[in-house]
C-alpha cells in the first residue's frame, strides 16, 4: 500500500523538502539575549493609549487609507529625498522575498557578502536564482578583490550590502562600498543596503544618497522598525528609485500590512522620542558591555554599530559551545554562531539588553569561564 502521506508529498519540490523550517529558541523564563530584540516595553501609560487606538480600529475592513497615512509618516521621518518611492513589507523579510521574486529571470543570481543574513540567500533559492556567497576577510571587513571578482564573473542582478552586517554588527568601508555600487550599476545590477540597524549605527547609507543620487540611481535602501523597538508588528520599509520601486510594489500582496500593525506604527512614530531614548540607552549598554568583555580572560569582543556583538573565545575549539550550555543553565539565552560560517568558528553573538539583563550575562559569562 502507497503511504497517502508520500503520495501527497509527490508535487512538494524537492528542495523544499529538504529544507529544515527556522527554529525559534525556547525563551520562556530566560534572559532573551538571542533575536537582537529591543528589550524595553512602552511605558504603561503609552501602553493603555496604544490599545484604545488599536480597540477603535475598524477590523472588519481590509488595510486602506491607513496604510497611505504610514507610508507619510515614514517619508517624514526618513525625510525621504526627492525622486524616491517608498513601499512597506510584513517585516523586510518579506521585502528581501519579493525583491527575489521580482528578479527571478533565468539565470539570475543574488550575491551578498558571508557570514550575512540567512535570508538573503534562502529566498533567492526558493525562487530559483543562484546564491553566491563571498567570504568576508577574518576580521570581518569586505573583501573587496573577492567581491569586485565574483561580480564581475556572475553579474548578480541583487547585491546585498547589510549596514551594519548582521551577524559581525560592523560598517563596512564606504569608499569600497561605492566602487562595488559603480561595478554592479554599470551592467544594471541592483545594490540593496539593508539598515535594519540603523537606530544604532554611526552611519547611514541614506546620507550618502542625498550627497550623490546619481552614484546610487540602483540602490535601494531597506529599513525594519523590528530592532527600532517593534519586532511583534513587523513592518519593513524599503526606499529607492520610483520607477524601480513600483515594479517590486506590484508584486506585493495587497493587504501584507494589516491594520492593526500600521496603527501600531503610527502611534510608534509619534512617539519617536520614547524610542530614540531606548535606542540611546542600549547604544550606552553597549559600550559598557563591551568593556567589561574585553576586560574578560579567554573571550575576545569585536565592536558594534547595532544591538548585537560577537565575541570569540580563545580557548580550545570547544569553548564558545559549552559557554553557551553554561548561559542556558543560568538562565540566559544567546545565539550560537559556531557552526553558522568558518569565520565564527567559536563565536557567540550576544544581544544587548537592559543593564539588569547584561548584568546577568556578564556574571553567567564569568563563570563560564572560571
Ligand atoms: C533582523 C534583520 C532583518 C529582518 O527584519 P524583519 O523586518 O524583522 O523581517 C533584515 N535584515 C537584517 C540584516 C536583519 O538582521
Amino acid at each position: 500500500m502507497t503511504n497517502p502521506t508520500n503520495l501527497a508529498l509527490r508535487f512538494i519540490r524537492p528542495d523544499v523538502q529538504a529544507m529544515h523550517a527556522y527554529v525559534v529558541q525556547h525563551s520562556a523564563g530566560m534572559v532573551k539575549l538571542d533575536a537582537m530584540e529591543n528589550p524595553f516595553t512602552l511605558p504603561p501609560e503609552l501602553q493603555a493609549q496604544l490599545g484604545a487606538r488599536l480597540g477603535a480600529v475598524d477590523i472588519n475592513r481590509y488595510p486602506g487609507t491607513r496604510i497611505d497615512d504610514l507610508k507619510h509618516a515614514l517619508a517624514r521621518y526618513v525625510d525621504l529625498p526627492a525622486g524616491l518611492g517608498l513601499m512597506l513589507g510584513n517585516g523586510s523579510d518579506e521585502l528581501i522575498s519579493l525583491l527575489s521574486m521580482a528578479c527571478a529571470v533565468p539565470n539570475a543570481k543574488v550575491l551578498a557578502p558571508e557570514p550575512g543574513f540567512v535570508m538573503y540567500g534562502m529566498s533567492a533559492q526558493l525562487q530559483g536564482l543562484q546564491y553566491i556567497g563571498v567570504p568576508l576577510t577574518a576580521d570581518f571587513e569586505l573583501d573587496e578583490v573577492a567581491m569586485a571578482e565574483a561580480i564581475a564573473q556572475s553579474e548578480p542582478a541583487i547585491v546585498y550590502i547589510a549596514y551594519p552586517n548582521n551577524p559581525t554588527a560592523n560598517l563596512w568601508n564606504a569608499d569600497t562600498i561605492r566602487r562595488l555600487i559603480t561595478q554592479v550599476s554599470a551592467y544594471g545590477g541592483w545594490v540593496v543596503m539593508d539598515e535594519a540597524y540603523q537606530p544604532f549605527s554611526s552611519r547611514s547609507w541614506l546620507d550618502e544618497i542625498r550627497r550623490d543620487p546619481n552614484a546610487n540611481a540602483q540602490v535601494l535602501l531597506m529599513r525594519t522598525l523590528s530592532k527600532f523597538g517593534l519586532a511583534g508588528i513587523r513592518l519593513g520599509y524599503m526606499v529607492g528609485p520610483t520607477a524601480l520601486v513600483h515594479e517590486v510594489d506590484k508584486l506585493r500582496p495587497p493587504y501584507n500590512v494589516s491594520v492593526l500593525n500600521a496603527e501600531c506604527a503610527l502611534f510608534a512614530l509619534e512617539h519617536t522620542e520614547v524610542f530614540a531614548q531606548q535606542a540611546a540607552t542600549i547604544r550606552a549598554e553597549r559600550e559598557k558591555l563591551f568593556n567589561a568583555l574585553q576586560q574578560l580572560p579567554g573571550v575576545t569582543p569585536y565592536a558594534s554599530e547595532a544591538n548585537m556583538m560577537v565575541l570569540r573565545f580563545t580557548g580550545d575549539a570547544d569553548a564558545a559551545h559549552r559557554a553557551f550550555e553554561v548561559l542556558k543553565a543560568h538562565k540566559v539565552l544567546v545565539k550560537n554562531v559556531s557552526k553558522m560560517h568558518p569565520l565564527l568558528a567559536n563565536c557567540l553573538r550576544l544581544t544587548v539588553g537592559t543593564p539588569d539583563e547584561n548584568a546577568q550575562l556578564l556574571a553567567a559569562l564569568t563563570s563560564a569561564l572560571s
